[in-house]
């Protein structure tokens, strides 16, 4: 064990003490009992005081520099310290980054395997819910609906699950935000300035106290907004909009590209001048339909319809008019058979079928004369004049008709050829 100096130092005074003491004994022995040894004494304790002296001189001089030294080392404590303390913080934020990137990447991998716009808007409401976790937050997604540019509710969260919305068009706060374009960021709701509290919530409302929410804009074109609310007052930060803007981009693109897809998808089965579904869309539907029907034992009908003399309309009144009537009876068609599981399709130049599942003989053939005499009766003005057309119609029905699809088809063609050849604007069934 070593001593610290400066208690040695404090010991001197006693040392010095006690060996003058006992030199002073032996000098007093000395002079009393031999005069020679007293004056060698003497120039000895002259030279233990000077080495004293000297000694405490060093010591006291070690003391200082000691005492520098230490306040030497302190100071580089606290320097070390205070760099501890600003590499422990760009840790924690480049720790804070890695894991925003991480979730960033997870949300994008997800947003891009979901191809349509309910799935993409169920990602991004779920990946924010999941990133804004705190049990009383709520996300809502709104978004324009393509048709009737209407703003609407797309998709909602609660922590984990779906939240219900009962403002399915939006409040005060995202007519705001569609307005200006701008992010929002409202700390607590009842002294905001810009909003007028009691014309936004009725008793029945939500109890909403903070607000973040960012439009969705690509390309100069808004698409909806993301947002996110919570019942507690000053629960949002700048940081916390900022990482829905990046995400409110993200889901932006996302959208944009799942809207396309639906077009693309939209434009594949349906025909551009009609509105109809395509063949293919038919054919498809048609073996879905047997193979259910084959197990469930019901009939499913199958009419093909013939507009008479068409060709007549078009050397009369050009090809565009000819496209009118094809799109009045696409119409009359389709408002007709509008029926959950019903599908009407245009097969081809102007022919049209009709898909009609779980629907008898009888009662097919039941349709079939009433549309026919609906076509017959529909007023078309071709250049200033009152036109209308007919059609013929084949029916064939399955199980009784045909077994598999392509018979079923063959079958109603016949039966249209059948009408064609008995004069016209008339319905023929199959096997007749
Ligand atoms: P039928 O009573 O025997 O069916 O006589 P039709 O004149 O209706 O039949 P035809 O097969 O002789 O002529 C069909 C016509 O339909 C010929 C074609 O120019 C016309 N057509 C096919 N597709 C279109 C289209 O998209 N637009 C227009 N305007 N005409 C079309
Ligand atoms: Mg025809
Ligand atoms: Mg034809």
């Amino acid at each position: 064990m070593t001593r610290k100096p400066n208690q040695l130092y404090s010991k001197l005074p006693l040392l010095v003490a006690c060996l003058c003491v006992l030199l002073l004994g032996l000098f007093i022995c000395a002079t009393v009992y031999h005069v020679r040894f007293s004056c060698l004494l003497i120039v000895a304790l002259a030279i233990c005081v000077g080495v004293l002296l000297f000694v405490r001189v060093r010591l006291v001089r070690r003391q200082a520099e000691l005492v520098l030294e230490k306040q030497d080392y302190s100071e580089k404590i606290n320097l070390l310290e205070a760099e501890m303390i600003r590499e422990r913080r760009s840790i924690d934020a480049f720790r804070e980054k890695i894991f925003n990137y991480l979730n960033l990447k997870n949300v994008i991998e997800k947003l891009s395997l979901s191809l349509t716009v309910s799935d993409t808007s169920q990602v991004l409401s779920s990946e924010v819910g999941r990133l804004f976790d705190d049990s009383y937050s709520t996300v809502i997604l709104y978004l324009f609906h393509a048709k009737t540019g209407e703003l609407g509710l797309s998709a909602s969260q609660k922590g984990q699950t779906p939240a219900n919305i009962k403002d399915k068009k939006g409040d005060a706060f995202d007519q705001w935000v569609i307005k200006t374009m701008q992010p929002l960021l409202i700390e607590d709701t009842r002294t905001d300035f810009r909003f007028d509290v009691d014309k936004i919530f009725t008793e029945t409302s939500r109890p909403v106290r903070s607000v973040i929410s960012v439009p969705l804009v690509i390309h100069n074109k808004t698409l909806g907004l993301l947002r996110v609310d919570s019942p507690r007052e000053k629960n949002f930060k700048t940081e916390d909009l900022q990482i829905l803007m990046t995400l409110g981009g993200l889901g932006a693109v996302a959208l944009e590209n799942a809207q396309l897809y639906e077009r693309i998808q939209d434009l594949a089965i349906h025909d551009g001048l009609t509105g109809l579904y395509l063949r293919r869309h038919l054919l498809e539907r048609m073996s879905q339909e047997i193979s259910r029907d084959l197990r469930g034992k019901q009939e499913l009908s199958f009419l093909m319809i013939d507009l008479d003399h068409f060709k007549k309309y078009n050397d009369r009144f050009g090809h565009m008019a000819g496209d009118i009537v094809l799109k009045t009876v696409s119409a009359v068609l389709s408002y007709f058979f509008n029926e959950a599981g019903n599908l009407v399709c245009r097969y081809g130049g102007e022919e049209f079928a009709v898909l009609l599942p779980d629907c008898p003989k009888e009662k097919a053939m039941d349709l079939a004369e009433k549309i026919r005499k609906k076509i017959e009766h529909q007023e078309i003005i071709l250049r200033r004049e009152r036109t209308s057309i007919t059609v013929s119609i084949g029916v064939a029905t399955f199980p009784h008709d045909a077994r598999i699809r392509e018979e079923l088809i063959h079958k109603a063609d016949e039966a249209l050829y059948k009408a064609k050849e008995k004069g016209r604007n008339r319905v023929w069934r199959a096997g007749k």
